[in-house]
């Protein structure tokens, strides 16, 4: 039996590293990127159903999956594929998702001879758009299926992967199509990849995300602006107004003054979970030590805490300023939260907070605006501790363990709708200019995690053999 294991194991860094040097990853890594999958664009649908059909279909079958493409829930919503892979039914099935839509190109920016859409390799680093967010990710854990599978010709584990072509734009009908295919997308837990590592040599796990609700704020007093020496000091100004209210939403240091926006769920266990991970002032110069919640440490406030933030702001005509008092003034608001945050009391809170210090003038909208909740697993799930003890066998040191992602996710799908345990393995890199030109995908971090990801699907199996 050791024996055995020792054999398919080395067969297997053999089989991985066949992937790398014949350029099969790679390849297929360049054939996903070529296709510009960019759903935040009008008139994508052709290309957003081709990469299910033809992007990623062959690969799919040759992992030996049945695969189906659905139509989305919403109307003109981009559709998505479920892919199964039965081996038994006494065994568990593991549910991977992943997401093939990118940001718009942003032809602007991309370094000297790089295109979005065309894979480069150089100084160590593979580029493209979606390299690292999400196709890279995606990509990595199918090739670490079949890596298995073609030397021991079985899991040991079912296998669903799971597919949207519109998580850039707020995955919208993932939640009602988890929901209305909980039998087709049943299984027992979730493990997926999105994201960056805190660290790009050391395996990071996140058990969740930051939830995100975004709203607006305006005081809207007339429909155009007046002359500010005729009228300044006699009519109200809708800027001073607005800033005035916002000012009251945290202290000069961005502290949360509404009692409700504080979390309650940064516990002792999830304080030692965050206390062992590396320093974010250390790792990020760029953060400012004498921001956010006063007695916490940063990566408190990251992982464990809520954040206001105004994304953006306007009166009058900021390019072009006139003598007048505006009409109106808005701003673009943002909370992101933990677990342990009322969702449902977060507008209504503010409300009362606004009118009780005599801002009724102050409206809250919300208008197709992003949404996430807020998700965290429990650490102890059995689950979590066989990843994470596997990645730490493998990687040869301890994970990095976060209670959530700083970010958000449609996580709220798997956890919520479809009732799974959720673990989430990054294979990016803080650095990885995701969302911005020059996105890339290091070749060592690309077969590090395709290592990693193929003996955790291994030693998933091996439980079950
Ligand atoms: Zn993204």
């Amino acid at each position: 039996m050791h024996d055995k294991n020792l054999q398919n194991s080395t067969l297997l860094l053999a089989r991985l590293d066949n992937m790398k040097v014949s350029g099969f990853a790679k390849d297929w890594l360049a054939r996903l990127v070529a296709m510009p999958t960019q759903s935040q664009l009008p008139d994508q649908d052709e290309v957003l159903r081709d990469y299910l059909s033809k992007g990623i279909a062959p690969l799919l079958d040759e992992i030996g999956f049945d695969q189906k493409i659905y139509a989305n829930p919403i109307k003109n919503a981009p559709p998505l594929l479920v892919a199964h892979r039965h081996e038994n039914d006494v065994l568990p099935t593991i549910l991977i998702y992943g997401h093939g839509d990118v940001i718009h190109a942003q032809y602007e920016g991309w370094h000297e001879g790089l295109q979005p859409f065309e894979t480069v390799a150089r100084d160590g680093l593979i580029y493209g758009r979606g390299t690292a967010d999400n196709k890279g990710q995606h990509l990595i854990n199918l090739l670490a299926l079949k890596a298995v599978l073609d030397v021991q010709g079985r899991l040991g584990f079912n296998v669903k992967f799971l597919l949207e072509m519109g998580e850039e734009t707020g995955s919208p009908g993932l939640f009602g199509f988890c929901q209305a295919h909980k039998d087709t997308l049943k299984a027992d837990v979730l493990i997926s990849s999105d994201g960056p590592r805190l660290d790009i040599d050391t395996p990071t796990v996140f058990l969740g995300s930051r939830g995100a609700l975004n709203f607006g704020l305006s005081v809207d007093l007339r429909p155009q602006a007046l002359h500010s020496g005729n009228w300044g000091g006699l009519i109200a100004d809708p800027a001073i107004r607005l800033t005035q209210a916002l000012a009251t939403l945290t202290d000069a240091r961005g502290q949360l003054q509404i009692v409700s926006w504080r979390p309650t769920s940064l516990t002792p266990e999830v304080r030692a979970m965050i206390d062992l991970l590396p320093d974010a002032d250390t790792q990020e110069s760029i953060i400012d030590v004498n921001w956010g919640e006063r007695d916490l440490s940063p990566n408190e406030r990251v992982f464990g805490w809520n954040s206001f933030a105004i994304l953006a702001m306007n009166s009058g005509v900021p390019e072009a300023p006139v003598n007048a008092i505006s009409g109106s003034a808005q701003a673009t608001c943002q909370l992101r939260y933990v677990v342990g945050t009322d969702t449902d009391a977060i507008l209504p809170d503010l409300r009362q907070h606004l009118d009780h210090l005599g801002f009724e003038d102050v409206i809250i909208f919300q208008e197709n605006q992003v949404a996430f909740k807020a998700t965290r697993q429990d650490a102890n799930n059995i689950w979590v501790q066989k990843v994470v003890s596997s990645l730490e066998k493998g990687a040869g040191r301890p994970v990095h363990l976060l209670p959530n992602l700083a970010g958000s996710l449609p996580n709220e799908c798997f956890t919520q709708a479809l009732g799974l345990t959720t673990i989430w393995i990054p294979h990016s890199y803080r650095q990885c200019s995701q969302h911005a030109p020059n996105e890339h995908m290091p070749e060592r971090l690309f077969f590090s995690a395709l290592t990693l990801m193929a003996k955790l699907f291994s030693d998933l199996g091996s439980e079950n053999s």
